[in-house]
């Protein structure tokens, strides 16, 4: 097994990942979808320029030298309420009442608020004056007709959704969503709530793995467990290259009960990398099917599950997406001295904090491939080069941050 670096095997990865397929997503449906295209504005947001106060509209010339002593008088001519404009315009010595979000009439071009006045009947007196423009909100200043709201890739959230609200948008390009199945290998695989018979274990990457799918905006297809056969194994690859990505865990090391590679290339797959120097996540296999389905063959380990998971398939189902694939990053120093071993790269899980002059890591506890609590509370993996022995105090590594 030749092993080739992280970065290289993510590019090798990310090259072969298709582009996104849009598709038109109503608004109420798109939270959570990524935009497979830019979105421009049709329209100004504000669409015409409105009250930021309740109070009344004026010719600020008309303020100058208002004082609570010597109020300015005005005369009160109609009102612009939000939703009803006022038809009368504003002349010189006029005013007109006006809410929050009202349109400003023709002729004015301040707001007096509400509280710098007081009104008998038609006349309106103000107490303060007010500069052009004061309290009102003009057209176009929050999002510009022709302008980008969003860039292709983005994330739709409750902010985006109310931005493409308010400029009018009701259906969405959405990315469509990459379609992943799962398949599980292992005779000694059991489900968590039966018991377990000698030597048996549940299976903790059926129920790890699918997430960390769906957290990357894909759908699930299928979650398969099959046994360490080569007959069950190709018939059950061959099912799961239906989707748009096929991962699958265990049965892909060096074992004689690893079925898996061959049954990939029985079925035309063909490998593009096989062995990552990564620890955890030695094993981790990549390939692509005759009609594009990107494979997947993570180690079973559940630690190397989920690892591999984030530093390869993940970036792939977001590329789908038009996302940007590369998870968010940082330099940060290890708090205590660090015991590794000499040959690969290492992913450290680690949880990361602020400390005096920059960010401190400290690894989440003993980091064996197998001790699955070692993801628990992670905010990210940590990278230690191949060729670094011990690590001290103080060291600074590269942490892609998760979750
Ligand atoms: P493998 O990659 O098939 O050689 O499996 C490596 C280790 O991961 C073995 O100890 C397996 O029992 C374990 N393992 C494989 N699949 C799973 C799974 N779905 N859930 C939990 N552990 C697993
Ligand atoms: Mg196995």
């Amino acid at each position: 097994m030749g092993l080739i670096d992280i970065e290289t095997a993510r590019a090798a990865v990310l090259e072969r990942s298709p582009s996104p397929e849009a598709e038109p997503v109503p608004l109420r449906s798109a939270e959570g979808r990524r935009l497979a295209a830019a979105v421009v504005a049709q329209a100004d947001v504000p669409g015409f320029d409105n009250s930021a106060m309740d109070g009344y509209a004026v010719r600020a010339a008309d303020t100058a030298g208002a004082a609570v002593s010597s109020p300015v008088v005005l005369r009160r001519i109609g009102e612009s309420r939000a939703g009803s404009p006022s038809g009368a315009a504003v002349g010189p010595g006029e005013a007109v009442a006006i809410s929050t979000g009202a349109m400003v009439p023709a002729g004015a071009d301040a707001v007096v608020r509400v509280e710098d006045t007081s009104t008998t009947g038609e006349e309106v007196k103000v107490s303060s004056p007010v500069a052009r423009g004061a309290s009102i909100r003009s057209r176009g200043e929050d999002i510009a007709a022709g302008r980008e709201v969003l860039p292709a890739g983005a994330l739709i959230g409750a902010a985006e959704l109310g931005a493409l609200a308010a400029t009018g948008v009701a259906t969405v390009p959405a990315a469509r969503r990459p379609r992943v199945s799962v398949l599980l290998t292992g005779d000694e695989l059991v489900e968590p709530g039966t018991e377990l018979g000698p030597g048996q274990i549940h299976d903790s990457n059926a129920y790890a793995v699918p997430p960390l799918a769906t957290s990357a905006g894909a759908e699930i297809g299928c979650v398969e467990v099959i046994g360490d056969d080569r007959g069950t194994t190709a018939k059950a690859i061959e099912r799961g290259l239906e989707g748009d990505v096929l991962v699958v865990c265990g049965g892909v090391s060096v074992g004689e009960h690893d079925h898996v590679r061959p049954a990939l290339g029985s079925l035309g797959v063909e490998q593009v990398f096989w062995g990552v120097s990564l620890r955890p996540g030695k094993p981790t296999y990549f390939g692509v099917a005759p009609r594009g389905t990107l494979v997947f063959g993570l180690p079973g380990n559940p630690v190397s599950a989920m690892v591999t998971f984030l530093l390869f398939v993940r970036p792939a189902l977001l590329a789908m997406q038009g996302a940007e694939p590369s998870a968010r990053s940082l330099t940060a120093r290890l708090a205590r001295p660090y015991r590794k071993v000499e040959g690969r790269a290492e992913a450290i899980r680690v949880r990361v904090e602020p400390g005096d002059g920059g960010w401190v890591i400290t690894p989440t506890g003993p980091q064996g491939s197998h001790v699955l609590t070692s993801m628990i509370g992670a905010d990210g993996l940590a990278f230690a080069p191949a060729e670094a022995v011990g690590l001290e105090e103080g060291t600074e590594l590269r942490v892609e941050l998760i979750g």
